[in-house]
């Protein structure tokens, strides 16, 4: 299996709109298409890879109720690895079921009483299990990274490439990978703008705090970069930009109508921010990663009905 964790490779996609529309030649990869629906699992398989005979005995644990959850429990499953995934009690039931459903023990506890860093320490130590948190991680970056570098491999020189940010795994492995292979392209990273903290970071030189965002995109929830996301970020990335609610909406709706794609909410960020940038990317060619499309049919279908898009 290559490090996608996929038989073979995903294409990039491209839309003759969205080209029209920007006056540029735009590669879409498509995250939402690779397994488990989201970027994630690069980034699970590649650090469960490394494991030693006796971490791939003893087994994994991870804290998460959202994608990285899933992703662990998958490559976890595929590497024979025991895993086990704490989540809040009152995580989404789907989510829960999603990542039992790949063979991940899951472990509940209440948000509001339990404390889960002690939870996980206290599980850790007992069965001697290995953290693999969702992004602050060199392994875990490394895979991210991926799915830049297979951009760059397929489809050439890019002038721009645009992805998501929370914590920052998938926007400093894919500046990594720009770094070897598109050292010209500009990189962008793009945050909700309901929680700026990597920006505020990046232009600031020290790593911003901020309170859990309230956003539609729970991908990027994320309070702060990580210690080893950060430098990566500030050293070779170009800058930091920000989507409204509304913008990603806007997008949702678009991919869904036009190009056939279901993109959860965070995974719109970086086509939002190609949208705002539209004049300053004319005759370019440019890369959106699209990184997840795990979205509950009911929520996405409340949220595309809400778009003035008209899709229809
Ligand atoms: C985790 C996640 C992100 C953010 O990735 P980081 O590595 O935390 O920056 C973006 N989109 C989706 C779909 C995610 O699951």
């Amino acid at each position: 299996m290559d490090p996608s964790g996929n038989d073979g490779l995903l294409p990039a996609i491209t839309s003759r709109t969205v080209n029209e529309e920007l006056g540029a030649e735009v590669f879409f990869k498509c995250e939402n298409l690779q397994r488990m629906g989201a970027f994630k699992f690069r980034g699970a398989f590649n650090a469960l890879s490394k494991f030693t005979p006796e971490q791939r005995k003893a087994g994994v644990i991870a804290f998460s109720s959202g994608n990285h959850a899933q992703a662990i429990a998958l490559a976890a499953r595929l590497l024979g690895i025991p895993a086990t995934i704490v989540m809040p009690h009152d995580a989404p039931a789907a989510k829960v079921a999603a990542t039992k459903g790949y063979g991940g023990d899951v472990v509940v506890y209440d948000r509001y009483q339990e404390d889960r860093e002690q939870i996980g320490r206290e599980l850790a130590e007992k069965h001697g299990l290995t953290l693999i948190p969702p992004y602050d991680h060199p392994d875990v970056l490394a895979g991210q990274g991926t799915a830049a570098k297979e951009l760059f491999e397929e489809v050439g020189p890019l002038d721009a490439f645009f992805a998501p940010l929370g914590g920052g795994g998938l926007l400093s492995g894919c500046a990594l990978a720009a770094r070897a292979l598109a050292p010209t392209c500009s990189i962008y990273g793009v945050e909700p703008e309901a929680g700026n903290d990597g920006q505020q970071s990046f232009r600031s030189g020290n790593i911003v705090h901020i309170e859990t965002p309230r956003t539609i995109a729970d991908g990027a929830q994320t309070q702060h970069l990580g210690h080893i996301t950060f430098p990566l970020i500030r050293r070779d990335v170009t800058d930091i930009l920000t989507a409204s609610d509304a913008e990603l909406v806007e997008c949702m709706a678009f991919m869904a109508s036009r190009m056939k794609l279901v993109v959860e909410p965070t995974g719109c960020l970086g086509f939002a921010a190609a949208r705002q940038m539209k004049s300053r990317l004319r005759g370019k060619r440019v890369g959106v990663l699209v990184s997840g499309g795990n979205v509950d049919l009911a929520r996405f279908c409340s949220l595309v009905a809400s778009a003035s898009f008209i899709a229809c």
